[in-house]
């Protein structure tokens, strides 16, 4: 309870009174006190089929509430935490929230699989899978009830042992997504050389997608790239009917968007299930 008093000592001073420097390193001794305490939370957003909008699994999205900035998004502080060290705890409180989430879910008989994200530059730890494998079977679930998608937001460090770990991940039954594809950061490369079971289109991918031969070419044919390899493809960011029904005619497997659910709490997620089978007519068991 030492970093709580500490912490709630220091909001007597306002923000102002620090330059960026001081402000920064302020942020990144309350994210060590966040991951300590409960300031940390996930809002989960699903993934469904695109023809038949059957939730097929969620995506895990990290959340701080921050003591005196409210509800951050991880924009605002991944790179604190990959800058100071934390991202593999931050990686373990994400994953105990999920796995733990999943294992009230599978009690409920939602036996759905949650996707969490990691950085890329969390491919350097060889124990990782058996880490994660042993938090799995700790709590009494399948492999199948997780699934890890791999961010670009920070450069691989090392290819050949993020490989090594995404392969040690797979072989212990958790599926890999490579997110955020089409961007910068990622490459038709990585298709190649990275064991991978789910590609994720970007946002960007998408929006280019609409009104735009070019960019509506670009998605429909790496859609069928990435199934001639045996991949599930998900689109991320859809926004409106339009586009959905675009990547349906396309061939796309999954999308996830505000037109569908944006990211929310664990709770309202349950009301969007039960209030999705109403609309379908089944019971709401
Ligand atoms: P991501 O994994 O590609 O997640 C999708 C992001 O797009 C989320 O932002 C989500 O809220 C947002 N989004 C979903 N649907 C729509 C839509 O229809 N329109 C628009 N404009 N945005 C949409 P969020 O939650 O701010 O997360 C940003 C990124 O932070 C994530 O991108 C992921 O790379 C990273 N991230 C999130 N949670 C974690 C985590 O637990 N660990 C790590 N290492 N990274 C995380
Ligand atoms: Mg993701
Ligand atoms: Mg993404
Ligand atoms: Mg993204």
């Amino acid at each position: 309870y030492r970093a709580k008093n500490s912490r709630s000592g220091r909001h007597v001073y306002a923000s102002e009174d620090h330059s960026p420097g001081e402000e920064r390193l302020r942020m990144l001794q309350e994210l060590r006190a966040a991951l300590a305490e409960d300031e940390l939370l996930l809002h989960y957003q699903p993934k469904v089929d695109v023809i038949t909008g059957e939730a097929k699994g969620v995506e895990a999205l990290v959340r701080w509430n921050h003591p005196r900035h409210g509800l951050l998004a991880p924009g605002s502080f991944l790179l604190l935490a990959e800058e100071g060290g934390l991202m593999n705890a931050l990686n373990d409180r994400v994953l105990t929230l999920a796995l733990d989430q999943a294992v009230i879910w599978h009690s409920q008989g939602r036996s759905m699989t949650v996707a969490a994200n990691l950085s890329a530059s969390s491919l350097i730890d060889a124990e990782l899978p058996d880490r994660i494998a042993a938090m799995i079977q700790e709590r009494g679930l399948a492999e199948s009830a997780l699934m890890v998608e791999i961010t670009e937001d920070f450069m691989m460090p090392d290819r050949v042992r993020a490989r090594d770990i995404l392969s040690g991940l797979q072989a212990r039954g958790i599926r890999v997504a490579i997110d955020d594809f089409g961007t910068g950061y990622s490459s038709l490369a990585y298709l190649r050389d990275l064991p991978i079971n789910e590609l994720k289109l970007d946002r960007s991918f998408i929006v280019s997608m609409i009104g735009d031969p070019r960019g509506a070419a670009l998605v429909s044919s790496t859609i069928n790239l990435a199934h001639s390899l045996g991949l599930t493809v998900v689109a991320e960011g859809v926004e409106d009917g339009d586009a959905l029904d675009q990547l349906g005619r396309y061939g796309c497997d999954q999308a996830q968007g505000f037109h569908i659910l944006r990211p929310v709490p664990a709770a309202e997620l349950n009301d969007w299930f039960t209030a999705s089978r109403l609309d379908s007519g089944l019971p709401s068991a």
